[in-house]
């Protein structure tokens, strides 16, 4: 192997900087290269662009990776690293594993179908064809790369190199990983958190890492955002309240549910409340084939979940039908009334949601129910934001089902939940790097971290694409040369998002004006105004 030799160890923040999306850093150090984390950008579309540009490093230069967990912004890059070259082991948790041995063909698959709906729209303005960035094969290959690694036992990764994966308490499988890298003087010792669960959570245990650190390297989500605590029970208590009111209403109720751990905590929680009679014999719809294959893969970690009351199976109930075939998902919209269905995505930006969205929200009588985090821009976000008219597959829906969200259920730690477990963490005696989270959480959780007595001049917030020398001594030394985005703000606005919701409210403001020739006149206005500012006369 032809391995370029560095003295330092040095640390590049290939993704998940400034942004929560595309986790990846590329460790350097004296004996080679490593990943933790190879994932998928998501969200805005200057982001996403950076899922077709070619890797900022040599993938054959790199030894292993190592994964925190299975969700595809931190895993689903890896079918495009092993295209690019890199042929050595991916170490991850047996949970993460039999997750992803879905999860990457089901990516494969989503980019294959955006790639093929593309180049017919390029075909017809005769533009060129464009790849997908990897296949439903390619994520069924990748797969046979992983390694499985225990919770809570040293091994080594590549030489160098000593690993540990903790209980993050995020997901099934989920870790964070300690590592330990030789360099001239003694080991380095950092810990990559992952994503970090919240302290109450079914199926895990609350997250656990190691103390006395030289660096760490902590995700920032929810680092401007505290949540109402609350009970398992008192969470189920508040989606049986939901639930009867949704039924009482009338029609049939929606739930948009990412298909991995989400939809199992749905299930569990709606299968407790079917035996206890705490709702009528409503029957349940899970209409997501990755959903149903994930159920599974929890169904075989049974023994891992941790969990007090498991009367009768988890996520098994007669009530309980799982829908595979897409034309039984479109049989789903005879129903009018008295369904639950839950289908992905979880922010109503593609999948069979869209579908029913499409034949429920116009009936006053029907219900969507979110129990997830809706990003800026996402049709969930319109929806939420009250929006009286969306755009599902080209065409204007109306918006009138009763829109609901229940906040209680999360993946994530949050703010206060962040500041805990760093405090426990510490010594960190020479970084806190923020990662994971947008410039304002990353702002705020610095404060709050300032606040707790961490040492201001050790919390770095890091760019896309910075490097930083991990040394024993002296400053911590950072280099941004050559950034894939010049200008990070782009990251947070997406102009393809507020362009179809400026569709939407340009089409009811002019219905609501009186007349067309009102609305001849607006429209010849605005053409002007646009002509203006092609000559650069606007403001
Ligand atoms: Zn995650």
């Amino acid at each position: 192997m032809n391995k370029k030799l560095t003295t330092n160890v040095e640390v590049k923040f290939l993704g998940a900087a400034g942004t929560v999306t595309g986790s990846c850093y590329l460790i350097s150090h004296p004996q080679g290269k490593f990943l933790i984390d190879c994932g998928l950008f998501q969200g805005a579309k200057a982001l996403r662009e950076l899922n077709y540009q070619p890797f900022p490093f040599d993938a054959r230069s790199i030894d292993c990776v190592l994964l925190t967990h299975a969700h595809v912004d931190h895993s689903g890059l890896i079918p495009k690293l092993i295209n690019a070259g890199f042929d050595g082991p991916i170490f991850a948790t047996s949970g993460t594993r039999d997750l992803l041995t879905y999860m990457l063909p089901d990516s494969g698959y989503i980019q294959e179908s955006e790639v093929e709906r593309l180049n017919r729209r390029n075909l017809r303005r005769g533009q060129k064809r464009v790849e997908p960035i990897y296949t439903k094969a390619d994520g069924e290959e990748a797969v046979k790369n992983i390694v499985t690694t225990p919770y809570d036992t040293w091994f080594e990764p590549s030489p160098g190199v000593r690993a540990r994966l903790w209980n993050a308490g995020h997901i099934l499988g989920s870790a964070s990983i300690e590592i330990e890298v030789d360099s001239d003087e003694r080991p380095i010792k950092m810990l990559f958190s992952g994503d970090i669960g919240p302290q109450e959570k079914a199926f895990h245990d609350v997250p656990d890492a190691p103390t006395d650190l030289d660096y760490l390297f902590m995700e920032s989500t929810y680092g401007d955002r505290d949540r109402e605590d609350l009970t398992l029970e008192a969470r189920r208590e508040l989606l049986k309240k939901e639930l009867l009111e949704g039924l009482e209403a009338g029609g049939n109720i929606l739930i948009p549910a990412f298909a991995v751990e989400r939809t199992q905590e749905l299930l569990y929680d709606i299968g407790l409340l079917l035996k206890d009679k705490d709702l009528p014999p409503v029957t349940v719809y899970l209409d997501s084939p990755l959903a149903i294959r994930a159920t599974e893969v929890f169904e075989m970690h049974a023994e891992t979940l941790h969990e007090t009351e498991r009367r009768g199976g988890l996520f098994r109930n007669p009530k309980f039908k799982f829908i595979n075939r897409a034309e039984d998902s479109k049989a789903l919209d005879r129903f009018t009334s008295g369904a639950i269905i839950i289908a992905a995505s979880g922010m109503c930006e593609a999948g069979r949601i869209r579908y029913h969205l499409k034949a429920n929200l116009w009936r006053p009588q029907s219900t969507v129910l979110f129990v997830g985090f809706q990003a800026p821009g996402s049709l969930g976000a319109m929806l939420q934001a009250g929006n009286k008219v969306v755009r599902i597959h080209g065409e204007e829906v109306a918006v009138r089902a009763r829109i609901r969200k229940i906040d209680a259920y999360s993946a994530h730690a949050d703010q206060q939940e962040l500041v805990q477990w760093a405090s426990q963490r510490m010594p960190v005696k020479r970084g806190i790097f923020l990662t994971h989270g947008e410039v304002m959480a990353q702002a705020t959780l610095r404060d709050h971290l300032v606040a707790h007595g961490c040492d201001a001049s050790l919390i770095f917030t890091p760019r896309l694409d910075e490097t930083v020398v991990l040394s024993l001594k002296g400053k911590v030394h950072s280099a941004l040369t050559n950034p894939r985005l010049e200008d990070q703000a782009i990251i947070t606005q997406d102009w393809q998002n507020e362009y179809a919701a400026f569709l939407v409210d340009l089409s009811n403001a002019l219905r609501e004006l009186p007349n067309d020739f009102t609305r001849h006149r607006a429209l010849k206005d605005l053409q002007s105004f646009l002509e203006r500012g092609k000559n650069g006369k606007n403001g």
